[in-house]
């Protein structure tokens, strides 16, 4: 199948490409992004087939229906990784929580958060990719706290991949920032910044733009890639986990085939409620995708008004902080399926130099019939999270966004999936906050959580605390490019 661009082509490059080469060079003309030509079919045949299918017979069947240039030994290899999760045999459990709540947990991966669930797999192509072409990559990753981890995870002791992984000192977790400073091979590289996020990503940004760092790279023969969800290697896996839990509702006896369900996606640059919107439109009966958001409340505007409006508004710093974002970098792939390559451009155009862009009456009516929205303030998180502990589930703050968009915004009585992005370890001190314990560090919390509600600390996490720091170094804004030159050429 052909990859084609979101904002047309500008005659530099191919008219389409193969998947291989939109995952290896993901940036496309005029600054948009690769989506596949046609989107293949998951109706009730492609349904029935898979009744029965391990997570990774059904993976597979959906990469090869994408018709992706990638050898199925290859595919095969990408997805054995799935067998590092907590259970093998079913890495994303779907459990009930209550009447007809679903919590699909996509947190069972090795750094504890939804973005192992593809950059797990996606590792394995791109450096097997990179090799057998005789090809060295750069991945530059600025992290406000999971993206860090599970890039560095997936990556680490493969072959023609480095990574550079910015993040802001003391602007994550403790859990967040050790899984990163312990991160030990040759072809990593961990920075802390001095600074917030934005500082990072603003230094992330003028690295790119500098002659001196691309004559570096030129040097050491060394391209860029992508490892973020502008990627579409990221969102070909986040297709697979939403028609799981359709059919994991078939399996428990919850639905019957061909039954719609809601699907609640809680979002930040949009790639998991992307996924959601690309099965559904080939076929999986969903009757709406909820989008739950913290108070960068922007989709939940957009959604709600047609209007994209970033004038006036900053981010803020939420619980949730990993969808603390104002700029979705996926709405984009939206709005090309609905409305072509013409009106995004025009509309991703406005957006950079007005800061604003707003859908027409009907094109609004059009995205609608497959989104809603609400977000949640702090304070409704940390409730959330409470009632749900007093009832015997833990969640994250992320996930617990959700739970607006289910009592607020169905309009029908159906089986409702919410996804859980990450497991409560990562947030807990926010977790801690939510039950009214006093604690200075996540460690303190962990301790407190574990002990008031007769659970264990994963050994994953515990053994956090014992590894040895490997990246100590923070640096200024400034000296981030020489640290990164020294990292290339060693
Ligand atoms: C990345 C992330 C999200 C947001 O996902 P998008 O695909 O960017 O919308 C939500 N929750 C957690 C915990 C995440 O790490």
């Amino acid at each position: 199948m052909d990859f084609i661009e979101t904002r047309g082509n500008d005659g530099s490059k191919k008219s389409s490409v193969q998947f291989s080469e939109a995952i290896l060079s993901p940036l496309a003309s005029f600054g948009g992004l690769y989506v596949p030509e046609k989107l293949p079919s998951f109706g009730t045949e492609f349904l029935e087939k898979h009744v029965d299918s391990s997570y990774q017979e059904l993976a597979k069947d959906i990469l090869l229906s994408f018709g992706i240039d990638i050898e199925e030994s290859l595919i095969d290899e990408a997805l054995s990784r799935y067998e590092s999760f907590d259970d093998p045999k079913n890495p994303v459990p779907v459990k009930k929580v209550k009447e007809d709540l679903y919590i699909s947990e996509l947190y069972h991966g090795p750094t504890r958060a939804f973005k192992d669930m593809a950059l797990q797999p996606f590792g394995v192509i791109l450096s097997s990719l990179a090799k057998s072409r005789g090809e060295h990559y750069l991945i530059m990753a600025a992290t406000s706290g999971d993206t860090g981890p599970a890039t560095l995870e997936t990556f680490k002791n493969r072959d023609n991949i480095k990574v550079t992984c910015l993040y802001p000192a003391g602007g994550t977790s403790d859990v967040q920032r050790l899984q990163m400073v312990t991160e030990d091979a040759d072809n990593l590289k961990v920075i802390g910044v001095e600074g917030n996020f934005d500082d990072t990503q603003e230094a992330l940004k003028s690295l790119l733009a500098s002659a001196e760092f691309k004559a570096a790279l030129a040097k050491e023969d060394t391209k860029l890639s992508a490892a973020n969800s502008v990627n579409f290697g990221r969102i070909i896996f986040q297709t697979i986990y939403h028609i799981h839990s359709y059919l994991e509702l078939l399996r428990q006896e919850r639905i019957k085939m061909g039954d719609s369900i809601y699907l609640i996606v809680p979002s930040g640059n949009f790639g998991n409620a992307l996924g959601a919107y690309y099965v559904k439109k080939g076929g999986l009966p969903i009757e709406k995708i909820l989008i739950a958001s913290n108070s960068n409340n922007i989709l939940t505007d957009f959604i709600n008004s047609g209007k994209y409006d970033l004038r006036g508004r900053e981010l803020t710093q939420s619980n949730s902080p990993a969808m603390d974002i104002l700029k979705s970098s996926n709405v984009e792939r939206v709005l090309y399926d609905k409305f072509g390559a013409k009106r995004t451009k025009e509309l991703m155009e406005q957006l950079n130099s007005e800061n604003f862009y707003e859908l027409t009456p009907e094109e609004l009516k059009e995205l609608q019939k497959d989104f809603d929205a609400t977000f949640s303030n702090d304070n409704e998180v940390l409730e959330v999270i409470k009632e749900y502990t007093d009832n015997g589930y833990l969640m994250d703050p992320h996930t617990a966004t959700c739970i607006k968009a289910y009592s607020e915004k169905r309009e029908k009585v159906l089986p409702t999936v919410a996804y859980s992005t990450a497991e409560w370890t990562k947030f807990s001190t926010t977790i801690a906050k939510s039950m009214g314990f006093e604690v200075d560090s996540d460690k303190e919390a962990l301790e407190q959580i574990v002990l008031n509600y007769q659970l264990e600390i994963p050994e994953k996490i515990k053994e956090l605390y014992e590894k040895e720091v490997k990246h100590l170094i923070i640096v200024q804004k400034m000296d981030i490019m020489q640290e990164m030159i020294n990292f290339i050429e060693s």
